[in-house]
């Protein structure tokens, strides 16, 4: 496998799947990245979906999708992106890999749920982050607090190490997936997050406390939300803002499926992945002068 692509696609359910075959098809060079997709592995039966055979299961037709890239041979890479730099080129970060690209798809699925703790949504943007590359600097010096037990929240921590001066994982229960260093972490449930003008202060089920300024949120793996405020694209509500091309207000950023909301459906994603994959192939093109 190489660094350097022309297009990154995040994701490999259907919106994934389909932008890489039309990338690939208008002659880009195309890595995808992703997993299991959550969306599908829920799916007993996919029976509304042009030509697939009745009794169809989600993972199979995840499985079948992720035999075409191969069939195709299309670049995959089984694995979690944990940061998105654009520096009119883009950076793309896995847990064990970097890469670089022109274009990036984002066809990660829908949105994840911000754990329902008392406090968090009345603190958002008093305290509540949701992104430490956007807010981070505003903590330094600070004690802060990132909410989350994988790999994402291990990233988030070690931005924050830089600038906090102490950094504390709280994994709400959970068991730490990755234990990042020089963090102190803490597995209890959460209770309630408490402050006045500012967050102050995390309570625990069981009682404790401990004093932060500031709680960022990374639970799980970084959704396609995730990504787009650390690169200064628009959300609308929860989802990605994109036009009609699936183009977002980042030139070379793309978008395609359940992250764009609307109807979350297979046929729709498809739809949006070969626009996606075409007119970020276009882009491409035209970066190169061709
Ligand atoms: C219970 C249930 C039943 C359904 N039934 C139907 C049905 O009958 N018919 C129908 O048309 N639709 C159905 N759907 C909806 C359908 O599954 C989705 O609309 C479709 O899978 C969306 O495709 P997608 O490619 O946008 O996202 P997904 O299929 O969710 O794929 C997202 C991809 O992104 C990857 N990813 C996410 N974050 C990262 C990261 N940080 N790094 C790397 N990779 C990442 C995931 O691993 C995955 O590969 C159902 C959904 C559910 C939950």
């Amino acid at each position: 496998m190489k660094n350097s692509y022309d297009i990154i696609i995040i994701g490999m359910g259907p919106a994934g799947v389909s932008a890489a075959l039309y990338a690939h098809r208008a002659g880009s060079d195309v890595l995808v990245i992703g997993g299991e997709s959550n969306a599908l592995a829920k799916a007993e039966k996919i029976d509304n979906y042009y030509g697939v055979p009745k009794g169809t299961s989600g993972p199979q037709l995840f499985e079948m999708g992720v035999n075409q890239l191969k069939d195709n041979n299309i670049d995959t890479l089984e694995g979690q992106v944990v940061s998105i730099e654009w520096y009119g080129d883009f950076g793309v970060k896995t847990v064990e890999n970097s890469f670089t690209a022109k274009s990036v798809i984002l066809a990660t699925g829908t949105q994840r749920r911000a754990p329902k703790i008392e406090g968090l949504k009345d603190f958002e943007g008093r305290g509540v982050s949701y992104c430490a590359v956007c807010d981070g600097f505003f903590y330094r010096g600070k004690t802060v607090a990132v909410l989350g037990e994988g790999e994402y929240a291990a990233e988030e921590a070690a931005y924050l190490k830089n600038l906090a001066q102490k950094v504390y994982i709280l994994t709400n229960g959970k068991a730490p997936q990755k234990i990042a260093d020089g963090v102190e972490y803490i597995d209890k449930k959460l209770a309630q997050i408490k402050g006045e003008a500012t967050v102050q202060q995390v309570v625990f089920e069981d009682g404790s406390t401990i004093d932060t300024s500031g709680v960022f949120v990374a639970e799980g793996v970084a959704g396609a939300g995730d990504f787009a405020r650390k690169l200064g694209a628009e959300l609308s509500g929860n989802s990605i803002a994109a036009d009609e091309k699936c183009a977002t207000n980042i030139p070379g950023l793309y978008a395609a499926g359940d992250n764009l909301g609307g109807m979350l459906q297979v046929a729709k994603a498809v739809y949006q992945g070969a626009v996606a994959g075409s007119e970020s192939a276009k882009y491409v093109r035209s970066l190169k002068g061709n």
